[in-house]
């Protein structure tokens, strides 16, 4: 194996990053393709994990023993680089951290309010802000999703086209790379609606996008969709029978309602609709003739068609087995305020 005369790593090793290398610095972090050399009391202020990191006597401090402790998710670390303590932090993408170290290190590096920071920042932010708990930076980027997949039905919907851009790519792109992170990061906040988000497609493109779900929530996706659409399909299949049934509260200034003897065109093709046309107006607009009902009545068949469709949405982290909204608002609130 080739080696660097100037380093003791291999030639293809990592290799000192550009800017993420303090020659002050009093710990170098290891990853696949990067070292950092940066401030231990730095991290430490801001992510707890470290700050239990360093704590440890055979962490952080260079130590004889070149096998370190081990066992650890960061690794062992007791190794020295250049004579300053080294901590490999395994399993993580030098670039990934790059992203995370430039997030709290640079104050222009990354804004929660900015929609055209990347997808891949993005990702890298939920997760490793989370593995580390550098909680400012999972706030933010917790708050920056939810923003984009609010639980909000009016909110939600006025953000629901697949083609519109989000995060350096369109909406659609960025629905299951959020998924996978959110349920890597434990972000129960966002997970309803980014689930919702990922149950709008063909199975074959939902396994083919799925691929790095853990099983577990690829079984949540997949039962949640399920449920969703069975809803939808059931309350479809019953709108001529309950709209009769309310007829009488249409308004209508016939002695008999319009609603009594209203036929549906082509219910069916309403069957497993996409969300975003699955509205009142779309379905009287498609399925109930204008001159065999009057306006009213039509006013009204969009109106309960609409409720029902909100009735749905309320319903709508139960198919994905999370708590209901209010439960979900609240536990957003508590990590904007943490
Ligand atoms: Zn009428």
């Amino acid at each position: 194996m080739d080696v660097d005369p100037d380093h003791r790593e291999p030639s293809n090793g990592p290799k000192p990053h550009d800017f993420l290398w303090f020659p002050d610095g009093n710990v170098v972090l290891s990853t696949d393709t990067f070292l950092f050399k940066v401030h231990k009391s730095l991290l430490a202020v801001h992510s707890s994990v470290f700050r239990d990191m360093f704590e440890l006597p055979n962490v952080g401090h260079g130590s004889s023993n070149p096998e370190g402790s081990g066992g650890s998710d960061f690794g062992s670390a007791s190794e020295l680089y250049e004579g300053v303590p080294m901590v490999t932090l395994a399993g993580d993408k030098g670039e990934d951290v790059v992203h995370l170290l430039r997030a709290v290190f640079e104050r222009d590096y990354y804004h929660r309010d900015d929609d055209n920071t990347s997808l891949e920042v993005i990702v890298a932010l939920v997760v490793l802000s989370t593995k580390y708990d550098f909680n400012a930076v999972r706030k933010d980027v917790i708050l920056h999703i939810s923003r984009q997949y609010p639980m909000c039905l009016h909110e939600y919907e006025a953000l629901d086209d697949d083609e519109a851009p989000l995060f350096g790519k369109t909406r659609a792109n960025c629905h299951f790379p959020l998924l996978v992170a959110a349920v890597t990061a434990d972000a129960d906040v966002l997970l309803p609606c980014l689930f919702f988000a990922c149950s709008d497609y063909a199975i074959d493109y939902t396994f083919h996008k799925a691929q790095s779900l853990p099983r577990k929530a690829l079984q949540t996706l997949i039962q949640g969709r399920d449920s969703w659409n069975l809803e939808v399909n059931i309350y479809v299949c019953s709108i001529p029978e309950r709209l009769q049934q309310l007829s009488v509260e249409g308004g209508c200034q016939l002695v008999r309602s319009c609603l009594e003897d209203a036929r549906f065109l082509d219910l069916h093709g309403h069957i497993q609709p996409n969300f975003r046309d699955f509205t009142g107006k779309n379905i009287t607009k498609s399925c109930l003739r204008f001159d065999m009902v009057c306006s009213t009545c039509h006013s009204f068949a969009e109106r309960k068609i609409n409720e029902e469709r909100r009735r749905i949405w309320d319903a709508l982290p139960s198919y994905f087995k999370f708590p209901e909204w209010s439960v979900l608002r609240a536990q957003l609130r508590a990590i904007v305020e943490s």
